[in-house]
This record gives C-alpha cells, sequence and structure tokens, in this order.
C-alpha cells in the first residue's frame, strides 16, 4: 500500500514538473504569474517550432531516449525540462517521507503513514517545494522572485503554524526541523507568536542587507521571501536557513568567479540559494545541530 503510494505519487511529481517547466518558460515578468497563458499551444520545440508528439513529451524518458537533442532539428533541449522533473517527482516522494520520518503522527497520537496529519502536513509541504522550485527557475532566469509565489508561500507557512498549533504545537518534535536543539533559543510560548517573529527576522535581516548594500547585493524580492520563509519555518530554524544560503551562497560565486564566469559586480540570483538552504533545514536540519554540537561533545 505504502509503496503503491510512493509510485503514484512520484509519477505525478513527474506531470507536474513538466507543468513547471511549461509554466517558468512561458513567465513574463512584465505580464506577471497570474496573465499567464498556461494552457492551450501545442508543445513544440523551441528552437525549429515542430509540433512534438506524445512520445517526446514524456517526463525525464523523452529527454533520455531522444539524447537530449530535438529530433527534427537535432540541437540540444534545454537541461532544465528533466532536472526540473526529476527534482519535483523526488520532492513528491521524499517530502512525506521526511515528514513521516519525524514522527509527526507518533506525536499527536495518531499512528500510521498515511494518518490525516501525515496526509495534510505532506500536501502543505509538497506545495512548499513545488513554488521552491518555480522561483528558483525563475530567478535563476529573470533575476526576479514572482510577488505571487512569495504570498502563496506565506499563506501556506500560515497554514502550517495552524496545523501545528492544532496537531500538539511545540510536542511536534519540538516544533522544529533542530529538534530539541531548538528549546536553547527560546521563543516557545506560542507557535504564531514564534512563527511571526521568524518572519521578522527574516523581513529586517534583508532590509539592513539592502540598506548597507544600498540595494545593490539583495533585491526585495529576496526580503519578501525571506518573509514567507520565516512563516514558514519558524524560530530558530529561519537563522539556520539564512545562514546555509549564504555558506552556499558565497561559495558558489567564489567560485564562479574563480573559473572567470562571473566578477564581483555582477549579480546572483540569491532565490535559489535561499531556496538550497531551506530545503537543507527540512531535509537534514537535526542532523546539522548534531554534527555542529556532537563537535563540542554535547549531545
Ligand atoms: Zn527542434
Amino acid at each position: 500500500m505504502t509503496f503503491l503510494f510512493y509510485t503514484i505519487l512520484a509519477v505525478f511529481g513527474l506531470i507536474i514538473g513538466s507543468f513547471l517547466n511549461v509554466a517558468t518558460l512561458r513567465y513574463d515578468p512584465d505580464r506577471g504569474f497570474l496573465n499567464m497563458r498556461l494552457f492551450g499551444g501545442r508543445s513544440h520545440c523551441l528552437r525549429c517550432r515542430t509540433q512534438l508528439a506524445w512520445y517526446e513529451l514524456i517526463p525525464v524518458l523523452s529527454y533520455v531516449f531522444l539524447l537530449g537533442r530535438c529530433r527534427h532539428c537535432k540541437r540540444s533541449i534545454s537541461l532544465q525540462y528533466p532536472i526540473v522533473e526529476l527534482f519535483t517527482a523526488v520532492a513528491f516522494v521524499a517530502v512525506p517521507m521526511r515528514i513521516e520520518s519525524m514522527a509527526y503522527m507518533f506525536f499527536s497520537g495518531v499512528a500510521g503513514a498515511l494518518s490525516a496529519v501525515h496526509l495534510a502536513v505532506s500536501a502543505l509541504w509538497i506545495a512548499v517545494f513545488v513554488l521552491f522550485i518555480a522561483l528558483a527557475v525563475i530567478d535563476f532566469r529573470h533575476m526576479i522572485i514572482p510577488d505571487f509565489i512569495s504570498i502563496a508561500l506565506a499563506a501556506i507557512g500560515v497554514a502550517l503554524a495552524g496545523v501545528t498549533q492544532w496537531f500538539g504545537g511545540f510536542s511536534l518534535l519540538h516544533g522544529s526541523f533542530m529538534g530539541h536543539y531548538a528549546m536553547i533559543l527560546g521563543f516557545r510560548e506560542s507557535i504564531w507568536v514564534n512563527h511571526f517573529f521568524a518572519a521578522f527576522v527574516g523581513l529586517v535581516f534583508f532590509g539592513l542587507i539592502i540598506g548597507l548594500s544600498r540595494g545593490r547585493a539583495m533585491g526585495w524580492g529576496d526580503l519578501k521571501l525571506a518573509g514567507a520563509l520565516g512563516l514558514i519555518f519558524g524560530w530558530p530554524d529561519i537563522v539556520l536557513v539564512l545562514m546555509l544560503s549564504f555558506i552556499i551562497g558565497s561559495i558558489v560565486s567564489v567560485g564562479l568567479m574563480v573559473r572567470g564566469r562571473k566578477t564581483m559586480g555582477d549579480a546572483v540570483p540569491f532565490g535559489p540559494f535561499l531556496v538550497i538552504g531551506a530545503a537543507t533545514v527540512f531535509f537534514f536540519g537535526f542532523r546539522i545541530m548534531s554534527l555542529y554540537f556532537g563537535s563540542f561533545g554535547v549531545v
């Protein structure tokens, strides 16, 4: 039963992933997200405009069998297609597994992987990851984080805080991906205060960076996204999300500069790094904290 459940989720993830490819490729920063023509218009090769047959549109598989080239004009197909499809499928499977492994159900007294709590929390987090993938691709291509995505993420953050409050509050694995390490850092009186304080931390942090760099280092899109991430992750997880995204962002930027792909003055979109930081905390937050504290001999 569980295996079938996850297989269906994986297939569903591939389909949503190929839908995300269409959405991110058709996204036009001037028209915004909601005025986009998502449906209609047969899929065609972006280079030679030949309409594609159904067997050229199967997620991941078509790319592999066509060896990454259009069957008609032989020019290469963007790697974005299989990557986005694979990442979405992985998110659809790995997110509910992670929630299950966190024993959400155990703490709320509802046993079983397919309980209502598990499904509700997993569905919300899958939606978060789908939006993460869309925003990473759009920020990478257009250097912009659509408000629509940040607002949707903020709304899901409020819903997640509500679900957490409803099903046990801080007793749900201490209300944090850091597990019991979160207890040291306070703000544990109310889930709502905790999550809104985290949003405030994200906004102020990016506000300071924008102010000090006079808008050159980060943009308002990053600030709004950081606020939404605060609502989703709560305190103190938001701090780890921000730290990791800056560490990963600096490593990649230095790497690009060393390889001569970018110079100091070039802007690097920061949204993808916030997404990577957030995903890392979701999947490995507790492990990172135990490694860190373990190195001092503290459990
Ligand atoms: Zn072609």
